[in-house]
């Protein structure tokens, strides 16, 4: 099949098979270094950005072999080594971010997570498995296009609308509260919290333990790839507002960079992008 064949291009039910078997080998990966010490060994900056920790590293080659192994074509986008052609690459992305919240990872804080995301193209609204594994829990998010969001196997069903009790922030830099404070006192939420990581955030909203995230600076595509997904099949809100209108048109690629906004109904996400992340 050439790598234009749209039945080619389609990732088939054995991707999530394939992020369950990178996630547990990224659990087995962070068992080797199970103190602060060894964990915060930094490698150099990664193609993502910011600083890679040893553990972050040893992720993802976790990650690569699990990948490399199933001899498929793929492009690959990946917090540290960027976009990987593997196979000769194609129109198949799989974006990962092997540990998302590293800095909670490193500090012994839960909040720290394996983040794949499997897509026939290069945006969002390609993405057809959202896979999402807590390193610290052991809880197991999933979604497929069409098929629902699932927790540890359960489908998540729509939270039903509420007040916004909790409402979770990310990228929660003390500069970057202090220049959102009055809006974020605006939007009436009776609790804010900042749990370090933006997938996971992302997952609290899908299944209602908090009632929107929304993070105070320019997230990458690796964090939000897969658990944007788990809220749009959970039948919940997501937007990427420094990018446009429409979430789906939001490009993979690790360039990408935009502030990351969820909630459980179109209209308390409309409140939150206006309020906060314009
Ligand atoms: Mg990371």
């Amino acid at each position: 099949m050439s790598p234009d064949d749209p039945v080619a291009s389609r990732p088939d039910g054995d991707w999530l098979a394939l992020c369950r078997r990178a996630g547990e080998a990224v659990a087995v990966a962070l068992e080797r270094y199970p103190t602060r010490a060894e964990r915060e060994r930094p490698t150099g900056r990664g193609e993502g950005g910011d600083v890679a920790l040893v553990i972050d590293r040893a992720a993802e080659d976790a990650v690569f072999a699990e990948l490399e192994a199933l001899g498929r074509p793929m492009t690959v986008i990946s917090e540290e080594r960027g976009h990987v052609a593997l196979g000769g690459g194609g129109p198949v992305h799989v974006v990962v971010d092997p540990i998302d919240g590293s800095l909670n990872a490193k500090r012994g804080l839960p909040f720290h997570c394996v983040s794949i995301a499997v897509a026939c193209g290069p945006t969002m609204g390609d993405v057809e498995v959202g896979y999402v594994l807590d390193l610290a829990t052991g809880e197991e998010w999933w979604a497929e296009r069409g098929a629902g969001a699932h927790l540890d196997g359960n489908r998540l069903a729509k939270p039903d609308p509420a007040p916004l009790e909790i409402l979770a922030i990310e990228s929660a830099h003390p500069a970057n509260v202090a220049a959102a404070a009055d809006a974020l006192a605006a939007t009436g939420a009776a609790r804010l919290r900042a749990l370090g990581s933006i997938a996971l955030s992302l997952c609290s909203v899908a299944a209602g333990r908090a009632d929107a995230m929304v993070s105070l600076r320019a997230a990458r595509s690796v964090d939000a790839a897969a658990a944007q997904l788990v809220v749009r099949e959970a039948a919940c809100s997501v937007a990427f507002p420094d990018h446009g209108r429409d979430p789906l048109t939001t490009p993979l690629a690790l360039d990408m960079r935009s502030r990351v906004v969820a909630a459980t109904t179109p209209v308390a996400l409309e409140d939150l992008v206006r309020g906060v992340a314009t």
